[in-house]
């Protein structure tokens, strides 16, 4: 797993300590914050259509970076309502060689650039640059951070007192849903797909979503209500 900007360097040693986050989760403690993890592709930034593999795909260099509608306002959001925000974000071109590490920081602080110029922002970025068939030999593993694996929300929880039981993972893909469940977390599909097509969708095992919002801004009310109602209980 790898940070934005704090660590040069991409490490994979997820799992190979114990989390003391996860040791003091059966009983929520005050010095435990709630976070949400937030997915990055199709979910803070929009995906870029790429001509040469005719799929929609995460932006390359920083000039394709389009901020997903309501971005910046659900970031804000989540940091006023008392949660710690977690960018979580397997970028495995990196293992691929279609992307170098400092395309990837490039791109990483484009989109910080844009939510700042939007008065918000993340309080940490971690993106798994691994991938089993990557053509990159350092980063051609079977890791524990590549999402559906839960390594970089029960990392992120360990370095920053996290509670997971009330945090969320929010994103707009099935690989979220599944980190955010075997993490712990509640989760949220944002998707603009019909309800029974989401369940059909997401018949799979560990793959049903706690809620589902067709945009961010859904998201975040979803969140905050479910958040106020926890605190009064
Ligand atoms: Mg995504
Ligand atoms: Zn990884």
């Amino acid at each position: 797993m790898g940070r934005h900007v704090k660590r040069k360097r991409a490490r994979s040693r997820v799992g190979q300590r114990s989390n003391p986050a996860l040791q003091h989760s059966s009983t929520p403690s005050p010095h435990f914050r709630p976070a949400v993890f937030i997915d990055r592709d199709g979910t803070l930034n929009e995906m870029v259509y790429d001509e040469t593999h005719g799929l929609l795909d995460s932006p390359r260099r920083p000039e394709q970076v389009r901020l997903v509608k309501g971005a910046a306002e659900f970031l804000r959001g989540l940091k006023k309502a008392g949660f710690m925000t977690v960018v979580v974000t397997n970028q495995p071109g990196v293992a691929k060689g279609t992307m170098t590490l400092e395309e990837l920081y490039a791109v990483n602080r484009k989109i910080a650039r844009l939510l700042e110029a939007g008065r918000s922002g993340w309080d940490d970025l971690c993106f798994c640059p691994h991938h089993p068939k990557g053509a990159k030999r350092a980063f051609a593993v079977k890791c524990n951070c590549r999402k559906p694996e839960p390594g970089m929300l029960i990392q992120a929880a360990g370095e920053h007192g996290i509670d997971l039981r009330r945090s969320w993972m929010v994103g707009d893909g099935l690989n979220d849903v599944q980190a955010g469940r075997a993490a712990g977390c509640r989760t949220l599909l944002v998707s603009r797909l019909k309800l029974d097509q989401v369940g059909k969708f997401f018949s799979l095992k560990d793959a049903r979503p706690d809620a589902v919002a067709p945009g961010l801004k859904e998201a975040l009310r979803i969140i905050v209500a479910a958040k106020a109602k926890g605190d009064r209980s």
